[in-house]
């Protein structure tokens, strides 16, 4: 909903911008959805619809405060026969549950960050769109970056045979990571990485809404719960995150490392299944 303080701040910098010369605004590459057409908070679980476009006008746009006021007191046509304004689209947008897709699209051939630059492929992520359970690691790896898809390498073969061991089919979770392009030499991302790239992890979530994110390994637990503390002493725990549930482990990359710490995923992918084994709420 837009107040009118709010009404008020938008004409203010409209004006400002049309003082400098900016007639128009064209500010999202993609047409925005009907807020009709929105599925309900909580619900993007049922099938998703084709959404209609709207295309956004100059005209829907107010052009200063004299006539936004004017605009807001005159009677406004129906939602389905008219274009939504800037803001409405926006406010609309951030409203709703978007699709992974609709995320995808919106990421495009990025070029947010630095790594950028060497990679190959956007690795942007893989398995079911609505999963009960997404797993979070830290970046891909040469051959993710090879083949355009998370876990694929050794540390994927070992995910997937733990996955097996507890009974959980690769195909019905979601893998992503913190990143989306190969830090160069396998590095750690770096800080300006995550913050580039790291909104558009949680908008993956987002579209998911999954029961139960796992975190791989230390930086995806501090970018998905803000944890710092080292990865051993965070793991096999559950935490809160909003709706849903976290669960911090050891990155497979590191079981590779230490071939005897394989017990640690074991004893918290079977942590996951016994939770995924618990009924939902009606609520969820
Ligand atoms: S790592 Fe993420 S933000 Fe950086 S270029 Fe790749 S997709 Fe874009």
């Amino acid at each position: 909903m837009i107040t009118d303080g709010l009404k008020d701040e938008i004409a203010a910098w409209l004006e400002f911008y049309h003082d400098l010369g900016i007639e128009e605004f064209c500010p999202y590459p993609r047409a925005v959805t009907e807020q009709a057409d929105f599925q309900p908070s909580g619900s993007n679980r049922s099938v998703e619809r084709e959404a209609e476009t709207v295309p956004m006008t100059e005209a829907s746009l107010p052009r200063s405060s004299a006539s936004s006021e004017q605009a807001a007191a005159a009677p406004r046509p129906p939602a389905a026969a008219r274009s939504l304004s800037l803001f409405e689209a926006e406010a609309a947008r951030r409203d709703r549950c978007e699709t992974l897709n609709e995320v995808r699209e919106d990421l495009g051939d990025c070029h947010r960050c630095k790594l950028a630059a060497g990679r190959k492929h956007i690795v942007f992520g893989q398995g079911d769109p609505r999963a009960e359970l997404v797993f979070v690691g830290e970046g891909p790896g040469a051959d993710e970056d090879e083949q355009g898809l998370p876990f694929v390498g050794r540390a994927g073969q070992l995910l997937n045979r733990v996955l097996h061991e507890v009974g959980i089919r690769r195909e019905d979770v979601y893998i992503c990571n913190v990143v989306k392009c190969r830090p160069p030499g396998n590095r750690t991302p770096e800080r300006d990485e995550v913050e580039a790239c790291s909104p558009f992890l949680f908008r993956q979530i987002e579209a998911i809404q999954p029961r139960l994110v796992c975190c791989l390994g230390a930086p995806a637990v501090k970018t998905v719960l803000g944890l710092k503390e080292g990865i051993l002493k965070l793991r096999g725990r559950f935490y809160d995150f909003g709706a849903a549930k976290a669960l911090a482990t050891v990155h497979p990359a590191y079981v590779l490392r230490n071939p005897r710490e394989e017990r640690i995923l074991r004893e918290d992918f079977a942590k996951i299944k016994a939770f995924l084994r618990q009924p939902t709420s009606p609520a969820s």
